[in-house]
């Protein structure tokens, strides 16, 4: 027998996935010898035996732990070590660190029958987790992901816990996160009308709370990224409640849902959402709704969001109230991030919720539910959060260079990104930077991942706009740091950001959005650009029209939606406003007060819905235009006209399509087909405009991005009819196609800079 020695080197997410116990449980199964551990660069082990590499290799690719993604092996044959006797597992090198960092993991369905299984050992056991599933991004202190590198390290094991730990034939074995009853966290309750603890077991407690959720309490829940406010959601009464405290300005509330039989039975689910539901990741999922079911809970919307319970005591609950459903809403009061600690939950959720259950394994960093939509066979992330944070994706060797980025992003649905070698990993969602909680929030989410990273750096790249908190902060950074800076602009990131995620360097890029402060100083919207690696011209843009009413239209669309009808029609104007006198005051004032320029396609979803009476006021962001959408009739397939200027961009007035709008108005067209008509005109611009540039520069690949194309019916059409035209599309799926993906925009933008100077 010949013995030889293999150096296995696995990189990719292998790193909190089970992966060791994996390896552990394989060498023993062919007898080998050797050891493995986790290393800075992902997982390293050692074989000792007769059997061929190849053999090895082909055994561990058929028999993969499931959540692990390798990218990578690398194996190399070294000197056999004389004596060795077993195989081992080695703590992981302190120092080093893996930029893999594992994302949470939903229960798995072996906990879940153990967890109601009366027999198992960890029967009702409510913070049940193994190698598969629990929490791990949000436990983290410091990598690599050991379990005394977490919030886990103060439940010393009990001894069938560790024995569990310690056998390799156990799916327990070297999972971090495990615990049970003897040794785990414990669950507590505060009654916010006795102002005081009601004491019990676990189980005892969580029946408690699924009475009160019954009689149409709220009670404040700690998860796996922060607390949930959960409550009935067939209860219009508590459900109104948690409107007047939470959400005054009448966002969807979250639903979650035991499985995916019941999400079938009130939407309509197709095969990938179905997976995407099921997998462990657990998102939020905005499924086209059926039925006018919880129409008080989604603001009348067409889609519902909804998720798994995906921790064992919300599953616990839901089943114990008999519900197909809950609402499980972030707990996050109007300009507060979402609450993740217990004082701050007892301080602050007084009178918004009638309990709190928490439990004392520390939330070592905020991350909030994750949500997406299923889109051309493509999940579409718009928030990055639990189970999918921190975002990471490999460089491919023609895309990297030497020189390491941070990323700041945008000022709303912030993130921040950055290169290190050839990597580019982007933080969860950091919410909207108007209030001192949020930026506090962001400030402790960047030097967390600078510092779980060991980033050193030399370049800074930030927003154009000088009034952002982000950039003033890269500003401040750059000149006390002695970083250089890259200014990029947001409608330029936002291609970049779809560009990074399809391995591109050349495009013609649609960003369609709200606004964001263009290179010419006026606000850009509804760009169209030629892209050569660094080299970006903007090709295509709607003819600039004053933003009427400034800041404010963004919250009250009406002012503008009336200054386009007055423009174009004054008596219709009069006639169709109900406080007209009031608005063309304001419209006059705009003569003399020069508002700013603006070529956004966000805020014309926003004209014409008020238009089509979806509402005046935005309440939450992009009411109206969703309102809009929802309300579009699928099945038409007419267009507006619209004419291509060609001067020095090609620009097209959008008053003449806004003015045949009016028309169908005064003509009583159906809303539903006006609405749908305007969706496949503006789906019919971007492939006109496509179509030209294709003549032009010869380039038939296109990018769609930025937030108005989070519009699905929009973004379904574009796409469709682009296809048709036989372009290649690309839209984003992995970094948000909001402003979520500027940060990781702005590294990419920078790379090619580098690249190229
Ligand atoms: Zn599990
Ligand atoms: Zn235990
Ligand atoms: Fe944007």
């Amino acid at each position: 027998m010949i013995m030889k020695r293999y150096r296995f080197i696995f990189k990719g997410l292998v790193q909190g996935v089970g992966f060791r116990p994996f390896i552990y449980s394989i060498a023993r199964k062919l007898g080998l010898t050797g050891f493995v551990k986790n290393t800075g660069e992902g997982v390293l082990a050692e074989f000792q035996g007769d059997l061929a590499s190849e053999q090895i290799t082909q055994y561990i690719i058929s028999n993969l732990p499931k959540n692990a993604i390798l990218e990578k092996i690398e194996v190399y044959e070294i000197e056999p070590v004389e004596g060795e006797k077993e195989f081992c597992i080695i703590e992981s090198e302190k120092n080093k660190i893996s930029t893999v960092l594992p994302y949470d993991l939903g229960m798995c369905e072996d906990c879940r029958r153990e967890f109601y299984d009366k027999s198992h050992r960890h029967y009702h056991n409510v913070f049940i987790s193994c190698t598969n599933c629990g929490p791990r991004y949000t436990i983290i202190e410091i990598l690599p992901y050991d379990r005394e590198n977490t919030s886990m390290k103060q439940f010393k094991f009990c001894n069938d816990c560790e024995r569990e730990y310690f056998s390799a034939d156990n799916r327990r074995f070297n999972a971090q996160s495990t615990t049970c009853p003897v040794c785990g966290p414990r669950l507590f309750l505060f009654s916010f009308a006795e102002k005081k603890h009601i004491h019990g077991e676990a189980i005892e407690l969580l029946d408690f709370v699924s009475q009160k959720i019954e009689e149409g309490y709220i009670v404040a829940l700690k998860g796996i990224g922060g607390f949930h406010l959960v409550c009935d959601p067939y209860n219009e009464t508590v459900v109104k409640r948690l409107f007047e405290s939470k959400r005054r300005e009448g966002k969807p509330l979250a639903l979650v849902a035991r499985d995916i039989e019941v999400v079938k039975k009130y939407c309509y689910v197709n095969e990938m959402e179905k997976d995407i539901f099921s997998s462990p990741r657990c998102p939020i999922i905005l499924f086209e709704r059926k039925t006018e079911l919880f129409s008080h809970v989604n603001s009348s919307l067409h889609t519902l969001g909804i998720m798994r319970a995906y921790t064992p005591i919300l599953d616990y609950i839901l089943n114990k109230t008999g519900r197909d459903f809950l609402i499980a809403t972030s707990a996050n009061l109007s300009g507060i991030p979402m609450i993740i600690d217990e004082i701050d939950a007892i301080q602050k959720l007084d009178g918004t919720c009638d309990y709190v259950l928490y439990h004392n394994r520390k939330i070592v960093r905020r991350c909030d539910d994750s949500v997406g939509f299923v889109i051309k066979d493509k999940f579409v992330l718009t928030r990055p959060g639990r189970g999918f944070a921190p975002l990471r994706i490999k460089l491919s060797l023609s895309q990297t260079v030497e020189e390491n980025i941070l990323a700041l992003g945008g000022h709303e649905k912030t993130t921040v990104a950055l290169k290190k070698d050839d990597e580019v990993i982007m933080s969860q969602y950091l919410g909207d930077l108007d209030t001192k909680e949020y930026i506090d929030f962001y400030m402790s989410a960047l030097s967390d991942l600078l510092f779980l990273y060991n980033l050193e750096y030399d370049y800074i790249a930030c927003d154009l706009h000088k009034n952002y908190f982000t950039t003033s902060l890269a500003e401040h950074i750059a000149t006390k740091d002695e970083k250089k800076i890259v200014y990029v602009q947001h409608h330029i990131a936002h291609v970049f950001s779809c560009m990074l995620e399809n391995n591109l360097d050349s495009c013609i890029g649609f960003a369609f959005d709200g606004t964001g402060l263009g290179l010419d100083g006026n606000i850009w919207g509804s760009e169209g650009f030629i892209i050569d690696k660094s080299n970006v011209k903007r090709v295509f843009h709607l003819k600039y029209y004053p933003l009427v009413g400034g800041e404010k239209s963004i919250k009250e669309p009406v002012r503008l939606a009336y200054y386009f009808a007055y423009e174009i029609d004054k008596n219709f104007a009069k006639e169709y406003f109900a406080n007209s006198n009031y608005l063309s005051k304001i419209v006059k004032a705009a003569r003399l007060l020069n508002y700013p320029l603006c070529s956004s396609f966000g805020r014309i979803f926003d004209v014409v819905g008020v238009l089509l009476r979806c509402g005046e006021k935005n309440n939450f962001e992009a009411q109206i235009p969703m309102i809009l959408e929802s309300i579009a009739d699928k099945t038409e397939e007419g267009f507006y006209n619209f004419v291509m200027n060609f001067e020095h961009e090609i620009e097209i007035d959008i008053v003449y399509i806004l003015q045949q709008i009016i028309n169908d108005i005064k003509r009583k067209t159906d809303i539903c087909l006006i609405s749908a008509k305007f969706h496949n005109t503006v789906a019919k611009i971007v492939v006109e405009v496509a179509k030209r540039l294709r003549e032009n520069y010869n380039k038939d690949v296109v990018v769609l991005s930025g937030g108005v194309f989070q519009n699905r019916l929009l973004l379904e059409k574009t796409v469709s009819m682009l296809e048709k035209e036989h372009f290649k599309v690309y839209f984003n799926s992995f970094f948000p196609i909001n402003d979520g993906g500027i940060s990781a925009g702005q590294v990419y933008y920078t790379i090619q800079l580098l690249k190229n100077c």
